[in-house]
């Protein structure tokens, strides 16, 4: 007997319910245009919001790091896996987010899963956002600490939990998404900045979809809210409008030394690899050169975002790229992607459990490497598909 014989049912449920993610492989470099089994179709689900993923200096710098440095790290950071580009980047970062010191990790998801383990533990209470991102999920129930969760961007019903909450724990941190990758709101972190402070909390904001893309050439949402030296950590992503991959946190010096000696993921998975640091680096060169691409993405943002709402979608409550077309039911969600993309548009399906029962959705990601023409054409072929199935009217 198989004693996993019972995912064959489980699986087959998922099927029923639509909830079965169907991976699609990419046969194209990141851009606008993508090869996707095998068909050229329009690119508008990427977290590559600058087009750097496949940026000619990202590549060039990449390749001249390999040729000095090799390939992999060979370690991990605290061992022999700290080379002279991994400094660097640690110090620029930390430069270009306006803060005394910055620590990279893998990925976001080990950036946010090794820092709230090391903050807070047995004894101590986290105040979470309740449509935090999975991976603040993950750090917060690694670190044992009594969890609260908080309706979402409800600041006084936070406020409301602290005081119930708070006095029975030692130590008090408050985590928010900076902004909420499948709505594409925005935390309201000046109001949660006064609340931590009245309440002598910790407060730490994951910027994953904000790093690029709020805040002045995208220095991300404690620079969008002037918040400078009053958010304790801000944990970034280095694998999105950054366009290669890689986590980031970012503070004060205490904070980013304390991470290098109890950081889980910095201590037990190896470094970030040679090409991607390099990458990390010519990303952040073009980033502190201009602010071309960041105003190229709010452009092409606002332009897709008024034509869908022009046309009757409904776009939820974005306040930044991140464009949402509400459906609800998650099989229709699933045959509008599936004609979408019949069509020549790539837009995946998003449901449970990446978004609350009856909420699916559409989320549509715009980006600077998108002309008005590309635009256009997916706008064209949401019009169609939209009629066909009834969600907007005929026109
Ligand atoms: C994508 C995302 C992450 C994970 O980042 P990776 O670098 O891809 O691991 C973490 N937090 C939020 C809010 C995200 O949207």
């Amino acid at each position: 007997m198989d004693p996993l014989a019972w995912l064959h049912e489980e699986l087959e449920a998922l099927k029923a319910a639509g909830l079965y993610t169907t991976i699609r492989t990419i046969e194209s470099p990141q851009d606008a245009w993508l090869v996707v089994d095998g068909r050229r179709v329009l690119n508008f689900c990427s977290n590559n919001y600058l087009g750097l993923a496949n940026h000619p200096k990202l590549i060039q710098a990449a390749t001249e790091a390999m040729g000095r440095y090799g390939v992999g790290p060979a370690a991990v950071r605290t061992i022999a896996g700290t080379t002279a580009l991994h400094v660097e980047l640690d110090r620029r970062l930390a430069a270009f987010k306006g803060v005394e010191a910055a620590i990279t990790f893998q990925s976001g998801f080990n950036a946010n899963a090794g820092t709230i383990p090391a903050l807070v533990g047995r004894g101590d209470v986290i105040f979470s956002d309740q449509l935090n991102h999975a991976s603040i999920i993950d750090g917060c129930r690694l670190s044992r600490a009594t969890i609260v969760p908080y309706p979402h961007l409800d600041v006084e019903a936070l406020e409301e939990l602290i005081r119930e909450h708070g006095p029975r724990h030692r130590r008090k941190l408050i985590v928010t998404d900076g902004v909420f990758s499948m709505d594409g709101d925005i935390a309201p972190l000046d109001k949660l900045a006064e609340v931590a402070r009245r309440h002598g909390c910790i407060l730490m904001v994951d910027d994953a979809h904000g790093e690029g893309v709020l805040g002045r050439g995208g220095r991300g949402i404690v620079d969008h809210f002037g918040l400078h030296g009053i958010v304790d950590i801000e944990v970034g992503t280095l694998s999105k409008a950054f366009g290669v991959v890689g986590g980031v946190v970012a503070g004060r010096r205490h904070l980013v030394e304390w991470l290098r000696q109890r950081g889980r993921p910095f201590l037990f998975s190896s470094a970030m690899t040679i090409p991607d640091v390099a990458a990390c680096l010519a990303a952040l060169d073009i980033l502190e050169s201009s602010t071309e691409l960041v105003d190229r993405l709010w452009e092409n943002a606002r332009y897709f975002k008024a034509k869908m709402e022009a046309l009757g979608f409904d776009t939820g409550q974005s306040q930044t790229p991140i464009t949402p077309v509400m459906l609800g039911d998650a099989r229709l969600t699933q045959t509008f992607s599936r004609r979408l993309f019949e069509e020549g548009v790539f837009a995946t399906a998003i449901a449970y459990p990446t978004v609350p029962q009856g909420t699916a959705r559409i989320r549509v990601m715009p980006s600077a490497a998108h002309t008005k023409e590309d635009l256009d054409f997916g706008v064209e072929v949401f019009a169609q598909v939209g009629r066909e199935l009834g969600i907007i009217a005929a026109g």
